[in-house]
């Protein structure tokens, strides 16, 4: 199995693929002001890079909103489907296969584009701005991206990040690409370290014995397994320094 239908079948059964917590999402979501009806009708939300549908589930849950939930791959939106099914909120989320730079949905329609942990996948720049036009006037962006938490960051994380992900900034100066882009910063937050240890690696690492398992342990399988401890190691020696901020903004 090539490396990348590896990492799906890892985390497809998880409850999230990154960081975040439903705590958290509820929090940006009354931060923005998003808590129920919009003049009697439901509040209309694009998830991008839903995953297995974290965001999605608690939004349509809490706030009984209808969510278009779109995904890259069809196997974590199958699972959303089962997730959806189970707490009684099918009707509310409609999971789409699509990706987040060529999206199939309605220009000036969504009270709110959600994405979290996702859009590193096309980079933040890349993605407000894409995503600015699918909102309604006064709508609201709310998503989470790596950020360094500290003016001045040991070496070794620096490097990686950089490597990693050319966009990591601070705080600051992602809120100011937002207003760059058009929109006016409504709340800005960081996840707290549980959305890491607790919500996404814990529970990812006790899934390690079962994947290995079901791939005759190949080496394909442990390199993906040691790749994410790896991940792991490095959030936990460096993790003053980094996290994912929540940024909550409306279009001006
Ligand atoms: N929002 C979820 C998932 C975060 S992981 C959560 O918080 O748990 C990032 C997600 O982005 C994965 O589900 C991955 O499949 C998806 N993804 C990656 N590239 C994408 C693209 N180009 N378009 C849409 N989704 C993409």
């Amino acid at each position: 199995m090539d490396p990348l239908r590896l990492l799906i079948d890892l985390h497809a059964d998880g409850d999230r693929q990154g960081p975040g917590a439903a705590e958290e999402t509820l929090r940006a979501a009354s931060l923005a002001g998003l808590d129920g009806l919009d003049g009697g009708r439901a509040l209309r939300i694009a998830d991008l890079g839903c995953g297995t549908g974290a965001a999605s589930l608690a939004l349509a849950g809490a706030l009984g909103a209808r969510i278009t939930a779109v995904d890259l791959f069809p196997a974590f939106l199958d699972e959303l489907r089962r997730r959806a099914r189970e707490r009684g909120l099918a009707d509310r989320i409609d999971p789409v296969a699509a990706s987040m730079d060529a999206l199939p949905l309605r220009e000036g329609a969504w009270d709110a584009v959600w994405s979290e942990g996702a859009i590193y996948n096309i980079g933040f720049e890349a993605g407000i701005a894409r995503w600015k036009r699918l909102l309604r006037p006064g709508g609201i962006l709310a998503v989470t991206e790596l950020s360094w938490l500290t003016a001045v960051r040991p070496a070794a994380i620096e490097a990686h990040w950089r490597a990693e992900y050319p966009e990591v900034d601070t705080v600051e100066a992602k809120r100011a690409v937002l207003v760059r882009h058009g929109y006016q910063p409504v709340a800005t937050f960081v996840l707290p370290a549980a959305c890491w240890t607790a919500h996404y690696y814990a529970p990812m690492r006790a899934r390690w014995p079962a994947f290995l398992e079901r791939h005759g342990h190949s080496d394909a399988a442990r390199a993906i397994v040691d790749a994410e401890r790896e991940e792991i190691a490095l959030y936990e020696a460096y993790s003053e320094h980094y996290g994912y901020a929540f940024y909550i903004a409306r279009v001006c």
